[in-house]
């Protein structure tokens, strides 16, 4: 076992608590290689932002699950040279789908893991968090559950219609749960394709938010699905030969709004994946000679650094707080 302070990481409990007081919600950015991991340690370096390094049970596959954990050291060592005194890092299991994934992810070096039961009836979901949370609070790991169901594609899972938090249920789920921080359901939606193209956009169910807060005064929530898909990337995808058609996101302004609530944790995945493919069929499409990989994966590595930036500064209010 390698505990996560050995990595140099922390938990999330200190980091949400300090987001609660300070009205903002740390990113949650995933990765799968070395282009995105630079770029969210960049940015957030920069903008001097807190951040929580999100890994799938999809990306652990992808990458070699004993390489991500190499990663993360790096990019501890690497936050290190870049910015004094040191951010914080959390390295966080996104969607943990088993007991004995979290406890894997747990022993390899994760400091917090989310068991997603959201989909199972409500006691079972309770029985599975309580089980991983037990295990986890040996080792001061953090755990996320989750309550309400996501509408969209999160890689394998996919939901047709979003089930929104029944209120009434979250206090009696966090406390049987022992649970640190809850996802909930409010209207975001995983995935390119989170509102039909025609309709207007809704908005988030901040009333239902609010009651949630009303139940569970100064507990860290956590909103998944949450890019804005953001148009300019998704132009350039199609300008260059790509296929997106009526890909839509959330509304920044919403974003914005629910940060600065009890919303302490943002899951931010489809616009890096939409900023990284739109940079890249750019670069090659304009240099057809081409043949080095870093010559399309270091601009769409600037890209993903901006795009992160902007969220730190402009849509979470996390920058100025690391
Ligand atoms: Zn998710």
């Amino acid at each position: 076992m390698v505990h996560y302070k050995e990595l140099g990481l922390v938990n999330s409990k200190e980091l949400f608590k300090k987001a609660m007081e300070g009205g903002y919600a740390i990113p949650a950015y995933n990765f799968n290689n070395l282009e995105q991991l630079q770029a969210i340690i960049t940015a957030c370096s920069e903008t001097r932002s807190p951040r929580i390094l999100q890994v799938s049970k999809g990306a652990r596959s992808y990458a070699n699950q004993t390489m991500l954990v190499h990663m993360a050291r790096g990019a501890v060592e690497m936050a290190k040279e870049i910015s004094d005194p040191a951010i914080p890092i959390v390295v966080h299991l996104d969607h943990g789908d088993s007991y004995e994934l979290c406890v894997s992810c747990i022993e390899s070096g994760f400091s917090s893991v989310m068991i997603d039961g959201s989909h199972l009836p409500y006691e079972e979901n309770i029985a599975l968090t309580r089980k991983v949370a037990d295990y986890a609070h040996q080792y001061d790991v953090s755990v996320e559950g989750e309550l309400g169901v996501l509408a969209g594609i999160e890689e394998h899972v996919q939901h047709e219609e979003s089930l929104y938090t029944k209120p009434e249920e979250v206090e009696d789920f966090v406390g049987r749960t022992d649970v640190d921080s809850l996802a909930i359901s409010i209207g975001t939606s995983h995935g390119a394709y989170k509102f039909p193209p025609d309709a207007e956009i809704p908005p988030l169910r901040f009333d239902i938010l609010e009651e949630i807060e009303k139940r569970l005064p100064g507990f860290p929530i956590v909103l998944h699905g949450a890019s804005s898909v953001v148009p300019e990337y998704v132009e350039m995808i199609n300008q260059y030969g790509g296929k997106l058609e009526g890909a839509r996101g959330v509304n920044e302004d919403q974003l914005r709004q629910a940060a600065r609530s009890a919303v302490c944790k943002v899951n931010i995945d489809s616009d890096g994946r939409l900023a990284m493919t739109g940079l890249i069929r750019k670069a090659l499409s304009e240099n057809p000679a081409n043949f080095d990989p870093r010559k399309y994966l270091g601009p769409a590595r600037d890209g993903l650094i901006e795009l992160m930036k902007h969220k730190n500064q402009n849509v979470l209010g996390s920058a100025g707080n690391g």
